[in-house]
């Protein structure tokens, strides 16, 4: 399999080099050249596979010779080694759980895939590959989980100083071992300023093997989709599933089009935003427009101007009736995030956290439209990341899960440091 860039400047590549470079040098998204299909044997047949046998063939097409098979076959095992239940919150709507990994969130599944590709590329390199990453939250902790004790990688992790969330901080800042949290005197554009100027300095270039764990790199994206496999193993009904999916930089969704693409059944998919809505309101308007990201609940969509849409576009060959007819949006806003979590509490014993809310009510809302379809949400993050939200909807704590638990007993441990670059530089070399 080839890669093109959307911005069509830069030659293609392999996987192996779309993942070690993330972006292409003409900063275009990368994108394959052919869509695979599977057999529809293997559709109809999903049941008769192992978890781990799906997720080989969904990625075997895309990775294509750069890995022998024998280390996919180590890498995806690794990669999906939790539960991905799909839970029936009523007849009409499941919840597909995606936050049982070891930051309670989906971005585990893309971080894990990612770092075992990257730390078999870079096997045969005799200087360690450093991994520069800056965080608002979310991010920083699923790939500092997802590289801990891969062998060649080391990772540097900046991350704003009393800017993230208690459960986010520990998550950074415990892991030890190869994973290294730098605690920033600044806000999360200090962080992603500093790794940017690092990126392009020539005597770190000449010493250090850096590499960056970008949410665009299609090692995350295309990965993301093997719990769309999953989960409609676990899909119990004859007519093919609405999906709504809880988006902000739209790979989650992305990478559910992709395997819709190659042959997995689906009805509809609904783009379900918080007020960060460019793509609802293109959806509604045929109008693209930009906008400043504004704060809601449901911070990890706090998104303007969405990076894979690009690749959305590409996959219904840039066509806005074709992407109508597979696609609606919805925009929820914080006040009916907070009413659905109250809800689905109150009426199922459900506790959503505010992402998934987000998609609940979406999902809820196409519904109303069209009757007795049936669907699921993909739960996003577990609502232990979001308690003051959730304790706002429902008045309740968030029981906290055990692995949850062992995190709240380690020690934080940070290297504290000023948002010059010289601290920055320094500090890099002298390690
Ligand atoms: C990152 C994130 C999202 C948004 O996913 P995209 O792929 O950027 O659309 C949704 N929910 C949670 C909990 C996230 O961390």
């Amino acid at each position: 399999m080839r890669y093109y860039s959307l911005n069509n400047q830069s030659p293609s590549v392999d996987f192996r080099e779309a993942t070690l470079k993330g972006q292409a040098p003409d900063k275009g998204l990368y994108f394959p050249e052919q869509i695979p299909r599977h057999e529809n044997t293997f559709i109809e047949q999903l049941r008769s596979f192992s978890k781990e046998e799906i997720a080989f063939r969904v990625m075997e097409p895309f990775v294509g010779n750069t890995i022998p098979k024998n280390e996919l076959q180590r890498i995806v095992v690794e990669t999906i080694a939790f539960p991905f239940p799909l839970y029936a919150i009523h007849e009409h709507i499941a919840s597909l759980e995606l936050y049982h990994g070891p930051t309670f969130a989906f971005k585990d599944v893309g971080a894990r895939f990612m770092s075992r590709c990257l730390a078999y590329f870079s096997r045969n390199e005799t200087k360690p590959t450093t991994i520069l990453v800056a965080t608002s939250g979310d991010t920083g902790g699923a790939v500092a989980n997802g590289f801990l004790d891969v062998d060649g990688i080391e990772v540097i992790i900046l991350y704003p100083s009393g800017k993230v969330s208690p459960v986010q901080e520990l998550q950074l800042t415990t892991c030890g071992s190869n994973i290294t949290a730098l605690e920033i005197d600044g806000s999360f554009d200090d962080c992603q300023a500093l790794v940017k100027e690092a990126f392009m300095d020539v005597d770190i270039a000449a010493t250090m093997n850096l590499s960056s764990a970008n949410s665009i790199n299609v090692a995350r994206w295309l990965s993301q989709q093997i719990y769309y496999f999953l989960a409609h193993q676990q899909w119990e009904h004859d007519e093919p599933p609405v999906i709504s999916v809880p988006s902000g930089n739209f790979g989650n969704l992305c990478a559910g089009m992709m395997a819709y693409k190659t042959g997995l059944p689906v009805q509809h998919f609904i783009a379900a935003c918080n007020v960060n809505d460019t793509v609802p309101a293109y959806l509604r308007t045929k109008d693209y427009q930009v906008k400043p990201s504004v704060s809601t609940l449901s911070n990890a969509m706090d998104v303007g101007n969405p990076s894979n849409f690009i690749r959305i576009m590409e996959l219904m060959n840039q066509d806005y009736d074709s992407l109508q007819a597979m696609m609606s949006g919805y925009t929820i806003n914080d006040e009916t995030t907070l009413a659905t979590i109250q809800k689905v509490y109150q009426q199922y014993g459900y506790l959503l956290d505010p992402h998934g809310a987000v998609a609940y009510a979406a999902l809820t809302q196409y519904q109303q439209k069209n009757k007795s379809v049936r669907g699921y949400i993909l739960e996003t993050a577990h609502p232990v990341k979001f308690p003051e939200a959730v304790k706002r909807a429902t008045g309740q704590e968030v029981s906290i899960p055990p692995t949850a638990i062992e995190l709240f007993t380690k020690q934080k441990r940070s290297i504290p440091m000023q948002k010059d670059y010289a601290s920055f530089k320094e500090y890099l070399l002298s390690n």
